[in-house]
């Protein structure tokens, strides 16, 4: 490669293309490395595309992206082994002009976003690996080795856009290893069905979609959650749980799916359908506590690779886009005011992203990953007793409703004594803070 240029981006998911996009767009010399054959080719995502982070970085995305349909109902689902308790919310405002969620599928739109990429002047090499950072006598990065031959490339700065693993950060000594309790492992897969029988299934019309996000029994008392989410002539369905739970468990991932697409509830939305992909990745939900450092003289992380994913909402790639962006923007005003690309130069990334929802959000919920890890009830006990609430609730045998309420609140307190009760309240409440 041996050239120079003013930044060098590693990987081509979403927030490596936001960054290498605001870059080159701004006359920037960029070269961005990806180790997948195309940008896309190594990627998972459910996938929702949340419209907000890419509309700030390409306006008028919808005009040729490859969308697949705008999100107009939004499932909740807690489960146990024969029902589902749901909050279900479907709105015609979400038939706007300019739909605020879409699903997508990651290894066309990542391409798609790749070209831009390339269309705004950033050199894209693919099939190479950044194998480790390039530094100085004095520390500094200053550029990086990849797999190919001779394979060394300089830059100003390096942004890390590598995703969960974040095998350079860590061979290079920025960041310490993944911890099993920090990550999620999540299996996903792709089934095809004819479009009409997804709209009737769904109850859609056009390009409408319906998103489920379900928790509960599904997960065996491990923290996790299930997706369905419908696509144009698929439906992708998946489920994950943070790792170390399932190192303690007898179960696996692909066990955990199966179970989740044979339950009652989910098997008729399914029926039929041809399966034709499979894949596993992880998700980093570690939160805030889990950011490792987020720069450094001459090197600045982005995306999953700096943990930025809100897991209670399932929000990730518009973090890594707007991540990605925020740190191109970053370059970009430090290089027009020909000011060095040094640590204390680059505090202005971290100081940008903590005026954004990014930083927010992650703040807010920084004691969530902990509550989750040390109150199991909330994916075990509680969905079990909600649903039996419902079904002495809902179910007509004679019993009066006042002798029904004291039946409910009899099996809350046998399931879960008062103080236990209280005391979940009140923690959730202090975590949520
Ligand atoms: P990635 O998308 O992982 O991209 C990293 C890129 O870097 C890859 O292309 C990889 O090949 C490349 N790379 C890695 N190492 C190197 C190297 N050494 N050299 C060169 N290239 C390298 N988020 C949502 O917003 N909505 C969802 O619905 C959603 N659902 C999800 C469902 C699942 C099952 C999973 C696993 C994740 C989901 N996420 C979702 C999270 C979302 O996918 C991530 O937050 C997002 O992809 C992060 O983008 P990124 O660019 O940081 O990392």
């Amino acid at each position: 490669i041996g050239e120079r240029f003013d930044a060098i981006v590693v990987g081509a998911g979403p927030s490596g293309n936001a960054a290498a996009y605001t870059m080159a767009k701004e006359g920037l010399k960029v070269l961005q490395l990806e180790r997948g054959e195309y940008p896309g080719s190594k990627n998972v995502q459910g996938a929702i595309l949340y419209a907000d982070a890419l509309e700030k970085i390409i306006p008028d995305f919808r005009e040729d992206a490859p969308l697949e349909r705008h999100v107009i109902e939004q499932r909740l689902w807690t489960m146990d082994d024969t029902s589902y308790v749901g909050m279900h919310y479907r709105s015609e405002d979400f038939n706007e002009e300019k739909p605020n969620r879409y699903t997508i599928i990651r290894a066309q739109f990542d391409k798609w976003f790749s070209g831009k990429v390339r269309e705004a002047g950033a050199v894209l090499l693919c099939e190479t690996t950044v194998t480790e950072l390039l530094r100085d006598t004095q520390g500094r990065v200053i550029g990086v080795r990849t797999d190919r031959d001779g394979g060394t490339a300089f830059a100003d700065v390096v942004i890390l856009g590598e995703g969960v693993n974040g095998l350079v950060g860590q061979r290079s000594g920025l960041r310490p290893e993944l911890k099993p309790d920090s990550v999620a492992l999540a299996v996903k897969e792709m089934h095809f069905l004819p479009r009409e029988v997804i709209e009737s299934r769904f109850n859609l019309k056009g390009n409408e979609g319906v998103v489920i996000e379900a928790m509960g029994t599904i997960t065996d008392g491990m923290t996790g959650t299930a997706f369905l989410y419908t696509n144009q002539e698929s439906i992708s369905v998946g489920i994950g749980c943070i790792v170390s739970d399932l190192v303690d468990s007898d179960r696996t991932p692909y066990g955990l799916l199966e179970a989740f697409k044979r339950h009652p509830s989910v098997r008729p939305l399914l029926e039929n359908s041809e399966c034709k992909e499979y894949a596993a990745h992880l998700i980093p939900e570690g939160g805030f506590n889990a950011m490792p450092d987020l720069y450094g003289d001459g090197w600045i992380v982005v995306g999953d690779a700096g943990q930025f994913v809100n897991a209670v909402h399932r929000e990730g790639s518009n973090l890594a886009m707007t991540t990605g962006r925020i740190a191109g923007e970053t370059v970009v005003w430090l290089k027009r005011r020909r000011e060095e690309l040094s640590k204390a130069n680059l505090a202005e990334y971290q100081r940008r992203l903590e005026d954004t929802f990014v930083m927010k959000d992650l703040k807010k919920y920084r004691k969530i990953p902990a509550f989750l890890h040390n109150n199991k009830h909330v994916f075990g006990l509680y969905p079990k007793l909600i649903s039996a609430a419902a079904q002495t609730w809902f179910r007509v045998d004679g019993v009066d409703k006042r002798t029904k309420e004291k039946q409910i609140f009899k099996a809350l307190r046998q399931g879960r004594t008062l103080p236990g009760l209280i005391g979940d309240a009140v923690k959730l409440a202090r975590s949520w803070r």
